[in-house]
């Protein structure tokens, strides 16, 4: 198995709405199938206009009450409850269900890496944006490679923020090894690996979280693996989750 390669993307400009990632991640690389891009999600973001000035928002009684409890700005807080499905936590920040599955602190709104005043939301259906950016590059290149769209993440149990995929396409979220056996011949019954999720948090290492200007990643030689797209908990498995609305004021 030959070495896997990986090597942030630079030079790519500041993004603004209407610019075309894929276009212009292809402009710098050059693919082979199998190969796997990592963009993070807050220039798909940008290029794509999910983003939002604070001025033109008007905060609920909620968001105001939120904004005090937590020391932020309500209209900040108001656009984190609109990109909400579901309110998890209330303090000392908002944890949230975001409508396609994802739970994340203050919905993964963003204020870093985008002019003063203005907000970035995650993109409203992360799955689709990565099918779409596979798409693209593949009418460019005639290669077929995979795309996962990241996050900065934190975790539960643990100090520190890594990346987190939020959607991908060209491949499974979940390399399954159920059913495997381990060196000594053990049958493996629970280890699904989270794929994705290990290599957008190998991604967000190379891009760095301020002002390195490395927004996308990419990856060859990685070896292929078979799986399922269950990434996310179901409402009934997720014991977390059903503890934490539970705490939570309605
Ligand atoms: P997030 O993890 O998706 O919230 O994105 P971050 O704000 O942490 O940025 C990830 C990487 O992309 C960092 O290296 C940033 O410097 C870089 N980055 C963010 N916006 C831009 C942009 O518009 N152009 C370029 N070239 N890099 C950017
Ligand atoms: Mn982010
Ligand atoms: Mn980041």
């Amino acid at each position: 198995m030959e070495n896997i390669i990986v090597t942030g993307i630079r030079g790519l400009p500041l993004i603004k709405k209407g610019d075309n990632i894929a276009a212009l991640i292809c402009e710098k690389v050059s693919m082979e199938d199998g190969d796997i891009i990592s963009i993070a999600s807050t220039v798909y973001s940008k290029a794509e206009g999910h983003t939002r000035a604070l001025s033109g928002i008007k905060p609920t009684e909620r968001a105001t009450r939120l904004g005090k409890l937590n020391g932020e700005d309500p209209r900040f807080v108001q656009a984190v409850l609109d990109a909400s499905k579901d309110i998890l936590l209330e303090q000392p920040f908002i944890m949230s269900e975001l409508p396609w599955g994802h739970i994340g602190v203050r919905a993964g709104v963003d204020q870093s890496n985008i002019d003063d005043g203005m907000v970035i939301f995650l993109p409203p259906d992360p799955m689709k944006a990565a099918k779409d950016v596979r798409e693209r590059i593949e009418q460019i290149t005639k290669k077929k490679v995979g795309v996962i769209i990241t996050d900065t993440c934190g975790r539960s149990f643990r100090r520190g923020q890594t990346g987190h995929a939020i959607g991908w396409s060209g491949f499974t979220a979940i390399r399954d090894f159920r059913g495997d056996t381990d060196l000594f011949g053990h049958e493996l019954k629970i280890t699904e690996e989270a794929v994705v999720d290990e290599i957008a948090g190998f991604a967000n290492f190379v891009m760095g979280e301020s002002n390195n200007g490395v927004p996308a990643v990419h990856f060859r030689n990685c070896p292929k693996w078979t799986g399922h797209d269950n990434l996310y908990f179901s409402a009934a498995e997720d014991i977390t989750r059903r503890l934490l609305k539970a705490q939570c004021p309605k």
